[in-house]
Parts: structure tokens; C-alpha cells; sequence
């Protein structure tokens, strides 16, 4: 192994070529494609990724991996390493000195699992702030993690994470990637996740208000939805615009698709 692996930085090298594989494949990779990756680690990915494309930006945390990534990538004109931390770093004030390396379009990644929630927020923003930044962001996450983001209503992976993240982009399931395709394996299996940002249609009038609406909604899954928004509003006047909504009054918040959500916020915001 060319690096001992670091806990503190949730280091996990993917060792399968079956995954990197479909990895790329998901990316669509073209000579366009102006990638940003974050977590790089030894340049498994990062060496596939740069032959396809303009160029790629990593982002490393990790000093001694990026003393080695330079030595055995830094020849490549259209690999750019910045050394830090993705969630602190000020990617575009380092990259207005680098204006070759600016406006990614596209990301692609195995991230650290320990931030996993930090990264989509970064990436994607919020309901109430979209960052509409990507075209696309390909990532390999935790199977529990993936397993939400592209969950439908009704099953038990649907949540409130799945709901946030649905208004911001499309999800979609790619492949499963079993523990032990990495080093050292992981305790979590994990999946590979391809996210089409977008915006909503219809968008929540109130985005702040979807945001909270969702928060409360999902605050205690086993309650009805009209005992977990009585905060929010009366129980009676939930009834009622869940039934002008033809969504069953009785619906517990796992039963409401992300356009029920915004439907649900659109009248409430109304009130
Ligand atoms: N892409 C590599 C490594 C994945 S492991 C591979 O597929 O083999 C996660 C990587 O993210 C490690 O290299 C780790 O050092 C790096 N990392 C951890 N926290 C980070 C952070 N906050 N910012 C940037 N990189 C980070």
C-alpha cells in the first residue's frame, strides 16, 4: 500500500476497478468537463478522471498524501492541487490567481464519510439558499447515506435528508460498492450516488418555510403529520388542505413526496 491510511481523515482507499469503472461512467465524462474532486487520497480516481477531461481541481486535506499526489500527478498541466480543508477552504479566492482552473462544472468524488452531510450542504446549499453551482456531482457515499438520498416516499429510507436533497437535484442510485472494495474496509457498505442539481418545479413559494415545514414534519416519523406540524398550524386547517390536496389526513410525513412538501408549503404560506 503506498500511504497508511489516516482514521482522523476517514481515509479508505477504493481499491476496485469494477467501481472506479462505473464512477467515471456515471461522471460522462468530456473534454469540456472542468472537474472538481474532493479527497483525492493516493490519485486512484484523480488519475482516471484526468486524461478524460479539461482539467481537474483536488482538493486534499491530507499534507503528506499531497506531497505525494504532486510527485506522482503534478507533471499533468491540467491537474490543479490545492492542499486544505473542502468545507473551510475559499475555493475561488485560491482559484482567482488559477483562472485556467475556475468554474468547475462538474464533481467528482469518494468523500470522507465523517462529513458527509457538510459536503452535500456545501455542494448543493439549502432549500432556502440552492448553491446551483454543478452540473452534475458524482459521489461515492455510505450505503445508509446514499440509500436516503434517492429513496422514494412510503419506504423506510425516505426522511427529511431525502426531501432536502430531492428539492435540490435529481437523485439517482448508480451501484452498490461492497466494504471490503476498499482499504481498510469500512465498517458501512457503500454506493455510488449521481446528483443532478435542479430547481424545483414548482418551487416552494417560502423556501424557509419548506425548510422548517420538513424539519417539524419528520420530527417524529411514528406520528401524524397534523401531531407533528401543531406547532405550525392548527390541526383542522391541516385537514383541510390535506384534503384539498387529495393527500390522506391521516399521512405521516414519510408519505408525502417532495412535491406534496411543496404543495403543502405553498398553502401554508397562503394562510
Ligand atoms: N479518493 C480516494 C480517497 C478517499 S478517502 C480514493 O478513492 O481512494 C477520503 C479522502 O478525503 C482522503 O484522502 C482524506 O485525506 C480526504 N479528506 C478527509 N477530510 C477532508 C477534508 N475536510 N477536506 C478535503 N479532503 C479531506
Amino acid at each position: 500500500m503506498s500511504s497508511l491510511p489516516r482514521k482522523r481523515f476517514a481515509q479508505h482507499w477504493l481499491q476496485s476497478e469494477k467501481a472506479l469503472d462505473k464512477i467515471i461512467a456515471a461522471a460522462a465524462l468530456s473534454k469540456s468537463d472542468r472537474i472538481l474532486e474532493i479527497g483525492p487520497g493516493t490519485g486512484i480516481l484523480t488519475r482516471r478522471i484526468i486524461p478524460e477531461v479539461k482539467y481537474v481541481v483536488g482538493v486534499e486535506i491530507d499534507r503528506d498524501l499531497c506531497k505525494k499526489l504532486l510527485k506522482n500527478l503534478g507533471n499533468q498541466e491540467n491537474f490543479l492541487l490545492l492542499q486544505g480543508d473542502i468545507l473551510t477552504l475559499d475555493l475561488d479566492g485560491l482559484l482567482a490567481a488559477n483562472p485556467s482552473f475556475q468554474n468547475q462544472n462538474k464533481v467528482v468524488a469518494n468523500i470522507p464519510y465523517n462529513i458527509t452531510g457538510p459536503i452535500l450542504e456545501k455542494l448543493l446549499g439549502t432549500i432556502a439558499q440552492p448553491a446551483n453551482a454543478y452540473e452534475l456531482i458524482v459521489l461515492l457515499v455510505q450505503k445508509e447515506v446514499g440509500d436516503r438520498l434517492t429513496a422514494k416516499k412510503g419506504t423506510k429510507a425516505y426522511g427529511g435528508l431525502s426531501v432536502r436533497i430531492q428539492y435540490l437535484a435529481s437523485c439517482e442510485h448508480i451501484c452498490d460498492v461492497p466494504a471490503k472494495a476498499f482499504y481498510p474496509p469500512p465498517k458501512v457498505d457503500s454506493v455510488v450516488v449521481r446528483l443532478q442539481p435542479q430547481t424545483a418545479e414548482p418551487p416552494a413559494k417560502n423556501p424557509r418555510r419548506l425548510e422548517i415545514l420538513v424539519k417539524q414534519g419528520f420530527a417524529n416519523k411514528r406520528k401524524m403529520l397534523r401531531n407533528n406540524l401543531k406547532g405550525i398550524t392548527s390541526g383542522d386547517r391541516l385537514t383541510q388542505i390535506l384534503e384539498q390536496l387529495k393527500i390522506n389526513p391521516q399521512s405521516r410525513a414519510e408519505d408525502l413526496s417532495v412535491s406534496e412538501w411543496v404543495a403543502l408549503s405553498n398553502h401554508l404560506a397562503s394562510d
